[in-house]
């Protein structure tokens, strides 16, 4: 604390004098342009402002402003007070190093895939993101271009996460990986390349390489997200949680050991941002089998048709061998815990990633064996769901 009192006191005393008699810098004289500070403010218009303040860089703003790169401020040209401009240039240089090196690095996965159109790269708290989409429709035919969709999918990302932040009650200490990486493309070529390159997956769908580095690459197919916008964010949403899970206390991903809990945190993410969900990680059936809809009301008619497994059954299944009445079925089991003990769910899952059977850490937590959940489970489901025609 003392060193940078002592220079601001005495950057104090030196302006405070008339430059001829600070004796340290006789060229300096005083520069109206800068009010003989050396830095002048980089003005950036309002709009554009609040854009960027929610993020750490975005690739757009550094690319509209070659000389300021968006930076609060740049060194006054020609200033009269020549020690102040090179002290602000000392300051300012480097963070611009640091600017440029980032874009260089953001700019390799353009000269890598060559897409159609540049990516917008941003970067904010736990995310980069390549942002491929040229532009965006929402609702009330409101349409965003590339620059603002990005800074759009920024925000929803970073809320998101903050939810599941919540949901499992944890800070980043506990994120065994505090960054993830997103490239999402607008074509199938460029998806096809960035899957093989970036998370080492033969896939004309999504792919995602979890861990570290975590990173999920995905397109916005038309004939599977139509023109909905919000079919591709819940898209995102569902595999970002995926993400999340896998990093979490540990990095054990647990689609093997306990794929009902990813599938049906994952739809649970869905549901309850969106009240539908539809995403499933099933590589053996298309989607398609999966539509977009409310899940109470089909859950309720597995259950009254009796169609239902044992939960100690659909346990034992990967993410990738769950087919639709499975995948209701975790997002209910899941729905249950978040109505009667959500508080009990991190250590659940904490259980899991230390491989603590379900079962032992299921009653522990919960109170009920497996076996005995499964008639507890279908009479909150006849209760609770509303069944619709
Ligand atoms: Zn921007
Ligand atoms: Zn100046
Ligand atoms: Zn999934």
């Amino acid at each position: 604390m003392r060193a940078p009192r002592f220079a601001a006191l005495a950057s104090l005393v030196v302006l405070s004098l008339p430059p001829a008699a600070a004796g340290h810098a006789p060229a300096d004289k005083l520069c109206p342009k800068c009010e003989t500070t050396g830095r002048v403010a980089n003005e950036l218009k309002p709009r554009i402002a609040e854009l960027e303040a929610k993020v750490l860089r975005c690739s757009a703003l550094v690319e509209s402003d070659p000389r300021g790169r968006g930076l609060p401020f740049l060194p006054c040209e020609r200033c009269l007070a020549p020690s102040k401009q090179a002290e602000a240039r000392a300051e300012f240089d480097p963070l611009a190093a640091e600017v440029d090196a980032w874009l260089a690095n953001a700019r390799e996965i353009d000269e890598t895939l060559r897409p159609r159109r540049p990516f917008v790269h941003i970067e904010t708290e736990h995310f980069q993101i390549a942002f491929g989409l040229p532009k965006v429709s929402l609702e009330r035919r409101v349409t965003l271009k590339q620059h603002e969709a990005a800074h759009l999918y920024a925000e929803r990302l970073e809320a998101h996460y903050a939810w599941f932040q919540d949901v499992l009650d944890y800070d980043d200490e506990l994120a065994r990986v505090k960054k993830h990486r997103l490239i999402l493309c607008d074509d199938l070529r460029t998806l096809v390349q960035a899957a093989q390159i970036y998370a080492h997956l033969n896939t004309d769908r999504a792919g995602r390489a979890v861990g570290d580095p975590s990173i999920f690459v995905t397109w916005r197919d038309k004939s599977v997200f139509k023109k909905a916008d919000e079919a591709f964010h819940r898209h995102i949403l569902h595999h970002m949680t995926h993400q999340y899970l896998g990093v979490y206390f540990m990095k054990v991903w647990l689609v093997e050991r306990a794929g009902w809990l990813e599938e049906g945190l994952a739809n649970y993410a869905e549901m309850i941002h969106f009240g539908a969900a539809g995403n499933s990680c099933n590589i053996e059936s298309a989607e398609e089998d999966m539509p977009d809809e409310a899940w109470a009301s089909p859950t309720k008619k597995l259950v009254l048709k009796g169609e239902a497994i044992p939960f100690a059954q659909l346990s034992r299944k990967r993410a990738d061998q769950m087919g639709r009445d499975d995948h209701l079925q975790a997002w209910s089991i899941v729905d249950w815990i978040m109505t009667h003990a959500p508080e009990k769910l991190p250590a659940l899952v904490q259980d899991l990633k230390k491989d603590v059977p379900l079962r032992d850490s299921f009653r522990n937590h919960f109170g009920h064996s497996i076996v005995g959940f499964d008639e507890v489970w279908r009479e909150w489901v006849k209760e609770t769901y509303e069944l619709e025609p």
